[in-house]
C-alpha cells in the first residue's frame, strides 16, 4: 500500500493511502490511518473546486447530520475538516464491502440471511426516525459491511430533518428505490425510507427489483415475509408500516424466535459439552473419537444460495454533480473507476433546496 500524503485534522493526523475504497457523488473514498491511534478509517475526499453552492450546502448538511449520529449500525464520523482545496470526512472503516457487492458475488440471499441483515438496517433507520432524520437514499450500495458481517448504513448526502412530521417535497435519492410520493413530488415523510427498505429486502431476496403492483416472489419465501414486503411497498405511505411496526411484524418476530432457538441450541450444546468435560475423568471421554455431542450439533447454517453473477445494472440517471476530482494524487483519483459498480449508484435531485448547516466541522 503506497502512502500518498498526510492530512492534519483537529483530533489527529492521518496518512492517506493510494487505495480507493469507492467513489460517490462528490468525490472518492480512500483508505486512511490515524497516526496516533494506528486505526484505519475511510477518508471521503472532496475537491472544493468542483462544487456548486448547493453541493456545499448538501455537504454541510451531510456532515452536520452525521456528526450527531451514534448507532452500532450506522457508519460513524470521526471528524471532518478542510484545507484550501479539499474537504475531508474521516469515517469508520467498513472492510466487508457493501450489500450490493455481496449479492453480485453470491446471488440472492436465503430468507434467513436476508432478514439477518434487514433487521440491522431497520434498527438503524428506526434510530434515524426517532431523531427526526430521514436518510432518503437507502440502497444496497449504501449498506456497508464490517469484517464481522454487521451492517453499517452510510452516505447521508440526501438526509434531512423532519419539520412538523414532514419534509419539503424533493425528488432526490436513487430512482429504483424512490417511492411514488417522491417521484410525483407529493407530501413526504419518514415512510419514504420504508419504501426503500421494502425495495432493499426484495432485492437481496431476488437479486432483482420488484415490479410494484404485481409482485412476484421466488419459491421458498415465507407468507409472513411476502406480507411484510407488500405492506412496505404500498403506494399510499399512510398504509406502510413504521420501522417499529416492521420490527414487530410476524415476519421479524418469527425470525427472532428462530434466532433465539438457534442460540439456545448452541448454548445447550455447549452446556452438555461442559458437563461432559466435568466427567472427563471417565476414560472414554478421552477417546480419540471425541464425544458424539461435539459432532452432533451443527451451527445453524445461514449460507447464501450460490448463484452465477447477475448482470443487472441499475438503470441510473445522470448525477447533476461534477464527479471529477481534480486531484493532486494523479491517476487513481482522476481517472474513472473501471469497476462494474462505478455507475450503479448515481443519484438525482431536481430541487436544490436543502437545509443549511451552521458550520462545516
Ligand atoms: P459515498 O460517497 O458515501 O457514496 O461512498 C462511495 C463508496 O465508497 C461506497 O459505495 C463504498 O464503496 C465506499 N465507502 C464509503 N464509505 C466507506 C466506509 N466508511 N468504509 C469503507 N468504504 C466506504
Amino acid at each position: 500500500m503506497i502512502q500518498q500524503f498526510q492530512v492534519q485534522g483537529a483530533k489527529d493526523k492521518y496518512i492517506i493511502y493510494n487505495k480507493v475504497l469507492g467513489k460517490g457523488a462528490y468525490g472518492v473514498v480512500l483508505l486512511a490511518k490515524s497516526l496516533n491511534l494506528g486505526s484505519y478509517h475511510a477518508a471521503k475526499i472532496i475537491s472544493k473546486k468542483s462544487l456548486s453552492l448547493s453541493d456545499i450546502s448538501n455537504l454541510r448538511n451531510e456532515i452536520n447530520i452525521q456528526s450527531q449520529l451514534n448507532h452500532p449500525n450506522i457508519v460513524s464520523m470521526v471528524e471532518a475538516f478542510e484545507d484550501n482545496e479539499y474537504l475531508y470526512m474521516l469515517l469508520e472503516y467498513c472492510n466487508g464491502g457493501c450489500l450490493f457487492q455481496k449479492t453480485q458475488l453470491n446471488g440472492p440471499l436465503r430468507e434467513e440471511k436476508a432478514l439477518y441483515y434487514f433487521v440491522q438496517i431497520v434498527k438503524a433507520v428506526q434510530y434515524l426516525h426517532t431523531k427526526s432524520v430521514l436518510h432518503r437514499d437507502i440502497k444496497l450500495s449504501n449498506l456497508l459491511l464490517t469484517s464481522d458481517d454487521q451492517i453499517k448504513v452510510a452516505d447521508f448526502t440526501w438526509s434531512t430533518s423532519l419539520q412538523g412530521g414532514y419534509v419539503n417535497p424533493q425528488i432526490c435519492g436513487t430512482l429504483e428505490y424512490m417511492p411514488p410520493e417522491v417521484i410525483s413530488n407529493k407530501v413526504q415523510n419518514e415512510k419514504l425510507d420504508v419504501w426503500s427498505l421494502g425495495i432493499v429486502l426484495y432485492e437481496i431476496l431476488h437479486n432483482s427489483f420488484p415490479i410494484v403492483g404485481s409482485l412476484f416472489f421466488k419459491f421458498g419465501i415465507s407468507e409472513e415475509c411476502k406480507q411484510l414486503l407488500k405492506q412496505m411497498l404500498e403506494n399510499d405511505p399512510n398504509r406502510r408500516p413504521t420501522t417499529s411496526e416492521i420490527l414487530y411484524s410476524p415476519c421479524i418476530r418469527r425470525f427472532n424466535r428462530h434466532k433465539d432457538l438457534s442460540i439456545n441450541i448452541i448454548a445447550c450444546s455447549k452446556n452438555l459439552q461442559d458437563i461432559q468435560g466435568i466427567n472427563q475423568k471417565s476414560p472414554q471421554m478421552a477417546s480419540p473419537l471425541g464425544s458424539p455431542l461435539r459432532t452432533g450439533f451443527g451451527t445453524p447454517q445461514m449460507n447464501d444460495l450460490g448463484s452465477p453473477l447477475r448482470n443487472r445494472q441499475g438503470s441510473s440517471i445522470g448525477s447533476p454533480f461534477n464527479l471529477g476530482l481534480g486531484s493532486p494524487l494523479g491517476s487513481p483519483l482522476g481517472s474513472p473507476m473501471n469497476s462494474p459498480l462505478a455507475n450503479f449508484n448515481k443519484r438525482i435531485s431536481t430541487d436544490p433546496i436543502r437545509l443549511s448547516a451552521q458550520k462545516l466541522v
